[in-house]
């Protein structure tokens, strides 16, 4: 201990020093002042240390087995039923303009979505900064998976055809820095994926820090479609098409903390509906609207031409 447990940043978006106060969440048991940039990005401020923050991946985060956090990755296996055909849609969204090719998930911890991508047929890599989680991936599920920060680890320019971050952004110190390194590695006809919480969901503007998306104690930029286009601008990308995966994390029940999840089969039907077919279509229309009717994304970028 004795450690500093925080640091004060300027906005990662756009560089100012001026933010508005909104609420506070906790962040390891401790008072963490959330903040909004005039640009809109919402994040927190003063930062906890990477140091600080490294403590909460530990065993416990990848199993699952802590409270109030998203599931695990191994426990992913349980959620397969009501989130992974989702996720497998809005991937297929892209099978349908790319032959399979060379796969790249930024942030894999376990490598689920490694190995799933290998059985699919594609060259299918990993990287994560959790010396337990991919070691767990390399040993136990033999896939091909770097220990380390994608943003210092040099991998080829232009070698990835598809590259996903999948809940990933939001926990990172540097979004810009990573947004940046993975447009310099992505093929100039390949395709990023981020899915992420959207800030600028109606229900997460109402809820506040009750959201579930400050859930997670690791979530320290919380994008709206908004500020993710603005990012992805920023690094030489363009936002194309956004998909809206149906998870946990999107169902009714799951929307407030601590809130029992809703396990009556019409409403899922409906929710599932809105969900993945309105926002997906909004998206086409109106961009501000889809940002407030859409809980969670997966956005879709390529390189600006
Ligand atoms: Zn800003």
């Amino acid at each position: 201990m004795g450690k500093k447990v925080s640091r004060r940043i300027d906005c990662n978006l756009c560089g100012s020093k001026e933010q508005t106060f909104k609420y506070t969440v906790k962040k390891g048991g401790k008072p963490f002042k959330a903040v909004q940039c005039s640009c809109g990005m919402l994040f927190v401020n003063p930062q906890p240390s990477m140091e600080f923050i490294s403590t909460f991946y530990d065993e416990d985060y990848f199993s699952g087995k802590k409270k109030h956090n998203a599931p695990g990755q191994m426990d992913l296996e349980k959620h397969r039923d009501n989130f992974m055909p989702n996720i497998n849609k809005c991937i297929a969204m892209m099978h349908k303009r790319k032959k399979k090719g060379k796969y790249l998930d930024v942030g894999c911890a376990t490598g689920h979505y490694v190995e799933l991508f290998q059985e699919l047929g594609w060259k299918s890599q990993g990287i994560d900064i959790s010396e337990y989680s991919t070691e767990y991936g390399r040993t136990e599920r033999g896939l091909d998976i770097i220990t380390g920060d994608v943003v210092t680890a040099g991998l080829p320019k232009g070698r990835y055809d598809l590259i996903t971050l999948l809940n990933v952004i939001e926990h990172v110190p540097d979004p810009t820095a990573m947004v940046k390194e993975l447009e310099r590695i992505l093929h100039k006809n390949g395709t990023l994926a981020i899915s992420t919480p959207n800030a600028g969901y109606m229900v997460a503007k109402m809820s506040k820090e009750n959201w579930w998306g400050w859930n997670d104690e690791g979530h320290i930029f919380l994008f709206s479609l908004a500020t993710l286009e603005k990012l992805l601008d920023k690094a030489g990308l363009e936002l194309y098409a956004i998909g809206s995966p149906y998870s946990y994390g999107n169902s009714v029940g799951a929307v407030w903390k601590n809130a029992p999840n809703i396990k009556i089969k019409g409403i899922r039907l409906v929710e599932y509906t809105l969900i993945t077919k309105l926002s997906p279509a909004m998206f086409k229309v109106s961009r501000p609207l889809a940002d407030l009717l859409t809980p969670g994304t997966i956005s879709f970028a390529r390189k600006r031409t």
